[in-house]
């Protein structure tokens, strides 16, 4: 059973040798030069970077919402995370309103059961509704279940948002059981009324989705959630930061100690406000929630990467079919189901552009996408390095390799590419999940159900060599590039 991956150049958060890695049963046992070990498969890995599985926080699988389920179920999700190098997904498990907490858990682990998966899987848990008979106790509960992770709507008025006192109640169950509270930090109440006013003047094509939620509604929520998880003493993990204004309050409570972070996603590097008015509905395939911004915002987003302002790129895969999901919204904008696939292409994109145009270094890439989620997650150290006794998660990635991402060539179920025929230089040849090859370049070698469900730890926060991750004013990790 052993498995030998041979002369690759592993690269960790904080760490760029070449050596070979011995994995024996589910775990690496051995690193060294020149291992001289007998293994029933040998994977050549020379000229080839050997990344730990990248995980993916932010995920969105068959899960309703505009009337609609999105479009892929946990097993393609899965499949087309898996093509992308993503070897773990934390996912949002979701209750609906009047939905018991407990409920809406045993809910998400049943289709989860009836769509197994080729990678593992933990759960965070959204709250729409604590207003259900026992939500506060059974939310207490949940940390020592394996998912020390709620997240709260402060957006869509009417549906997911919850007002600040059920966001601080949660964040006082979380800061007294071990748990990190995650937002969605947009203000609902105002993008309420700007939405309701374009409805009334007839503006009602996607660009209006942008321009009824402009960056000060995101910065004001995003720094309301900062300041009541202060009160509360609760940590604080802030999602898909879209814009400067957001970053700012982030920024600054960072330097001044507080626990809280910040996550943006890969459309937010690319994806700009002009692509909306695309004409014949095409724009519909960019309204994912915060909209996308100014192209101004950009070098903000990849400077608050490199410097830890920002701690983690995750893709908020959400596919909804152009065709008959999208389409929903062909007269109004408020009924197009937000989101955009992505959970297989971040990787490829933020090495490409990230990494090759100088943005960050190969440690600081490997650590937004796989060390600090994993940190931050309860998952460490048994995801997101590469060390003894470590998962066997690994990507073999060749540098080299020239992909372009298209509609025809990515697993998703969703109809478009956000991404389409973009050309990407590097891209995952061989992917392991706790040492069983689980993708060789275009073919899947495993079937659904080799994936496993995480139990998480509690939450602790993120370290860098040990040092509390941007926990000093001002601090640039040594290994980052600016
Ligand atoms: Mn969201
Ligand atoms: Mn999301």
């Amino acid at each position: 059973m052993p498995v030998l991956v041979k002369g690759g150049r592993i690269i960790t958060a904080t760490d760029d040798y070449v050596a070979d890695i011995l994995i024996e049963g589910e775990v690496v046992t051995q690193i060294g030069r020149s291992l001289d070990v007998r293994a029933d498969q040998v994977i050549d890995a020379s000229g080839r970077y050997v990344f730990p599985g990248m995980v993916d926080p932010h995920t969105h699988f068959e899960t309703p919402a505009f009337g609609v389920v999105s479009a892929d179920d946990f097993t393609v999700g899965s499949i087309s995370a898996a093509f992308g190098g993503t070897t773990t997904v934390v996912h949002f498990a979701q209750q609906e309103r009047g939905e018991g907490v407990a409920e809406a858990l045993a809910r998400w682990q049943g289709l989860l059961s009836a769509h197994p998966t080729v990678i593992d899987v933990g759960f965070h848990m959204i709250l729409k509704d604590l207003g259900v008979p026992n939500a506060l106790e059974e939310l207490a509960k949940l940390p020592a279940q394996g998912i020390p992770s709620f997240k709260l709507f402060m957006a869509y008025k009417g549906d997911s948002m919850v007002d600040d006192e059920t966001l601080y109640q949660a964040m006082q169950v979380a800061a007294d059981t071990g748990a990190l509270v995650m937002v969605h930090a947009e203000n609902g109440g105002v993008i309420e009324v700007l939405r309701r006013q374009a409805v009334a003047r007839g503006q009602l094509t996607p660009e209006y989705h942008a321009k009824t939620r402009p960056p000060f509604t995101e910065a004001e929520a995003t720094n309301r959630a900062i300041m009541l998880a202060r009160i509360a003493g609760a940590p604080l993990y802030v999602v898909h930061v879209s814009c400067r204004e957001a970053i700012e309050p982030i920024r600054r409570a960072r330097a001044e100690g507080a626990l809280v972070w910040g996550e943006t996603c890969t459309q937010y590097l690319f994806i700009e406000e002009s692509m909306l008015a695309i004409p014949d509905f095409e724009g519909a395939k960019y309204v994912f929630t915060p909209p996308p911004r100014s192209r101004e915002n950009w070098e903000p987003l990849w400077q608050a990467l490199a410097t830890d302002v920002l701690s983690v790129v995750s893709s908020d895969h959400s596919p909804w079919r152009w065709h008959g999901q999208k389409t929903l919204g062909a007269e109004d904008f408020t009924k197009i189901p937000n989101g955009a696939p992505g959970v297989e292409n971040r990787l490829q994109m933020i090495h490409h552009f990230g990494v090759r145009k100088g943005h960050l270094s190969l440690n600081r890439m490997v650590q937004i996408l796989s060390t600090t989620p994993a940190q931050m997650f309860g998952l460490y150290p048994r995801k997101g390095t590469i060390a003894i006794g470590s998962d066997a998660d690994l990507v073999v990635f060749d540098p080299e390799r020239e992909v372009t991402l298209t509609v025809a060539t990515h697993h998703s179920n969703c109809d478009y590419n956000l991404y389409e025929g973009t050309r990407v230089v590097g891209g995952p040849e061989t992917v392991l999940v706790r040492g069983q090859v689980v993708v060789n370049r275009e073919e899947l070698t495993v079937k659904p159900g080799f994936g496993q469900f995480l139990q998480r730890d509690l939450f602790t926060p993120p370290t860098i060599g040990g040092q509390v991750a941007g926990s000093v004013a001002g601090d640039v990790p040594s290994h980052a590039t600016i």
